[in-house]
């Protein structure tokens, strides 16, 4: 069954067809057969955006390589297809075979920003499925999601069957087999496969849960099931070693986001930013074996004929033997020098001259540094131990290495944050801009400014975001500071955003209503700024008795029960809470990849270790070693596990 003919002729009446289409090199066009468990691996975003998505496309070939199972793909139609789509019929549908959606057995998304949550919604209506679990039958497919929004799933609740937590290389095998026992048992009542996946580690099936609230507070979240576990662990594979994939990374047609060959070099990060969700989340680190990832590389470039590879990590600098596998690319004389190598994520303080040298022998592409914060005080609050002369060494390394454009990336609404701090950002690139004039008439830096939200299972859980006001007046302060600046650019995100971003991060049940009714009033593709609308949300909220004072700007207290207690992200709630009070003492902890174990959880609990190749850290780190920090009053804790 495929729905093309409804959907060939209503192609030529919609902005980029070829989003639509497939046919991408390395793209599988599966045989469905009854025995087979069918996956439909969704992106809540638009086809650009989603396509480069590595997580799906890992899951798409592991699945694919199985004998049991089947994956294709889908992203969400853009609202001119999805108007065309609705007023004759035609249902979402896979962008492999395009076989509608409701034909297979999961519907599974990955889910990496809260904004997102409308278009799930959104994307389950449009394949023709209820929006609510509870109105779905067996006959339907089974909408699971994964991705860093599942550590706390709670506010999708009421639409999702399943929720898969951490890595799912191995984890979609073992749902496979369960659904496939299913099916070939005669596919018996909805709940009967819902109890079985609840037994799988790292499935949440959050219908076999009961929620109280007392007060306005939640009280607890309990199963109600004897398959349900009391506490659900995320799942984390040992080794990336195991695990090199994808192999056939998809050609895209059209222009997509980060068009170019990504390999993921490690996972896990334990530089220990305070901020960071996903740092924490991904723990331990775990390193791909240089061999593997220069042969990735290799066989990568040759099959797609990309000239740029991203080395992709949550901090590339910090993967041992850095600098030879970049020399390794960009020397690889079948290149003739034409591979350019990007480093989307890289620390200043592991950035050195060398990486620069190799970087800029090919192509140069952007730079973006993230000190995070504008104040030595302030990044010790974080966690990010990095001092001013880490970043002045790094940005000198890259103008005297022929940059003349740099980036840097800051957080505003930290906790404890002044307005000295704020400024502190203006200070910081004027000087980065000084520097870069010695090499360069034209050196400029672009600041590029988030609101901070607080997310679950980091220290910061419990601090109450800065309001939209208060996050807009430190904008316009750094905005003002930098305004005579020629070579200072300040870009900075829409706070109303991060407002929505910061109700559904820590939000609990009771936010359920308030998706549904912004999708139903039309509030979709909320990540894009023209279909952005806060109206719609803190409407919602209202007319749900729900205060968004409440959820997103009130500190919450040691003994409060959060909405994500009855996950586990590996991490114990008392590391994080002595990690809150470290940091409201403004004191740094080193990295644990290179000293003694705080006993954080994530390796302890799981019997697994950090895979690095390098018992050092990497050149010009000042974390780890509190090496370059001399001078400096910086505390670096030491805690006794
Ligand atoms: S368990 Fe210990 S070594 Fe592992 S991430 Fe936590 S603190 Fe680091």
């Amino acid at each position: 069954m495929t729905v093309w003919p409804q959907l060939e002729p209503l192609l030529a009446q919609v902005q980029k067809p070829a989003r639509y289409i497939g046919c991408e090199d390395g793209a599988r066009r599966p045989e469905h057969t009854p025995g087979t468990v069918a996956w439909l691996l969704g992106y809540p975003d638009t086809y650009e955006v989603g396509l480069p998505n590595q997580g799906l496309q890992i899951l798409y070939e592991i699945l694919n390589e199985r004998d049991d199972a089947v994956a294709e793909r889908t992203y969400a139609p853009w609202v001119d297809l999805e108007a065309l789509m609705r007023r004759d019929g035609v249902p979402l549908f896979s962008v492999d075979t395009h076989r509608p959606a409701a034909d297979f057995d999961l519907l599974a998304f990955n889910l990496a920003a809260e904004l997102t949550y409308t278009n799930l919604l959104n994307m389950v209506d449009l394949a023709g499925v209820a929006v609510r679990a509870a109105d779905r039958t067996a006959a339907d497919p089974l909408v699971v999601i994964g991705g860093h929004c599942s550590y706390n799933p709670e506010p999708l609740a009421d639409f999702v069957d399943a929720v898969a937590l951490g890595d799912g290389e191995e984890l979609v095998g073992e749902i496979t087999e369960v659904v496939a026992a299913w099916k070939a048992n005669g596919r018996g009542s909805r709940d009967e496969v819902l109890r079985a996946l609840a037994g799988v580690p790292g499935v949440y099936v959050p219908s076999l849960y009961d929620v109280a609230f007392e007060g306005g507070r939640l009280a607890s979240v309990a199963p109600r099931a004897p398959e349900a576990p009391e506490r659900v662990e995320k799942r984390t594979i040992a080794d990336l070693a195991d695990w090199p994939y994808p192999k056939t990374q998809l050609v895209p047609l059209t222009e997509v986001v980060h068009d170019r060959l990504n390999v993921e070099v490690f996972r896990g990060c334990t530089r220990g930013c305070r901020f960071c969700q996903a740092g924490m989340i991904t723990r331990p680190v775990r390193e791909r074996p240089a061999e593997q990832v220069r042969s990735m590389i290799d066989a990568g470039l040759r099959r797609t004929g990309y000239d740029q590879v991203a080395l992709t990590s949550l901090s590339t600098a910090d993967f041992s033997g850095i600098e030879q596998v970049v020399a390794d690319t960009v020397d690889d004389p079948g290149a003739c020098g034409q591979v350019s190598v990007s480093l989307p994520s890289l620390r200043v303080d592991a950035f050195t001259v060398g990486i620069a040298a190799q970087i800029q022998k090919a192509k140069r592409t952007g730079l973006t540094f993230a000190p995070e914060a504008g104040t030595w005080r302030m990044r010790q609050v974080i966690n990010k131990l990095i001092v001013e002369d880490d970043l002045y060494e790094a940005v000198d390394a890259a103008f005297s290495q022929g940059w003349r454009r740099i980036k840097l990336y800051f957080l505003v609404g930290l906790p404890t944050e002044t307005d000295e701090d704020t400024l502190g950002i203006a200070d910081l690139a004027r000087r980065c801009v000084e520097i870069g004039r010695r090499h360069t008439g034209s050196a400029s830096v672009t600041v590029s400014v988030g609101g901070f939200v607080p997310k679950a299972f980091t220290p910061f859980q419990w601090f109450g975001q800065n309001t939209t006001v208060e996050l807009q007046r430190k904008i316009d302060l750094l905005r003002k500071a930098t305004s005579g600046d020629r070579g200072v650019k300040v870009r900075w995100h829409d706070a109303e955003a991060t407002l929505v971003e910061g109700i559904m991060s820590r939000g609990d049940r009771r936010l359920g209503p308030v998706i549904e009714q912004v999708w139903r009033e039309g509030g979709i593709f909320q990540e894009w700024s023209e279909h952005f609308d806060l109206a719609r949300w803190t409407g919602a909220m209202a007319d749900h008795g729900l205060s968004v004072d409440d959820h997103v700007h009130r500190h919450r207290t040691e003994d409060e029960v959060l909405p994500w207690d009855h996950l586990s992200a590996g991490l114990h709630k008392d590391f994080l809470w002595q990690d809150w009070r470290d940091a409201l003492d403004e004191v740094g902890l080193e990295d644990c990849r290179w000293t003694p174990c705080y006993d954080c959880g994530a390796c302890t609990g799981y019997s697994i270790e950090h895979v690095v190749a390098s018992a050092v850290p990497p050149a010009g780190g000042s974390q780890g070693t509190a090496q370059g920090v001399a001078g400096v009053a910086v505390a670096i804790g030491r805690r006794s596990s």
